[in-house]
């Protein structure tokens, strides 16, 4: 029983919609480059949401319109951050603690 390798980097296979927070295969129909960056959706439904999320809701370290549901947030100096993912989250606080 081997680990997969923890590579960040390497997540080509499988996305998490932002919206709904679904594993969406990289093969899917549904999807969007913003920030040089893609991000793919289970349905035209979600994606049809992330476009109507305000952009004040921006993800700080990828660039990403976050939706209010976000479960991936960091409370800072009385305010609320929203990231798209675990990862982006992971990414900040690392930044923080240099
Ligand atoms: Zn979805
Ligand atoms: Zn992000």
């Amino acid at each position: 029983m081997t680990k997969e390798q923890a590579n960040p980097l390497n997540e080509r296979s499988s996305s998490i919609d932002p919206v709904c927070g679904m594993t969406v295969g990289a093969d899917s129909d549904y999807v969007v480059e913003e920030c040089h960056k893609r991000i793919f959706f289970c349905s035209s439904h979600c994606k049809d949401k992330y476009f109507a999320i305000a952009p004040k809701d921006i993800d700080p370290i990828c660039g990403m319109r976050v939706p209010s549901s976000s479960p991936y947030t960091l409370e800072e100096d009385g305010r609320v951050l929203r990231f798209c993912s675990v990862d982006c989250r992971a990414v900040y606080q690392e930044r923080r603690r240099k």
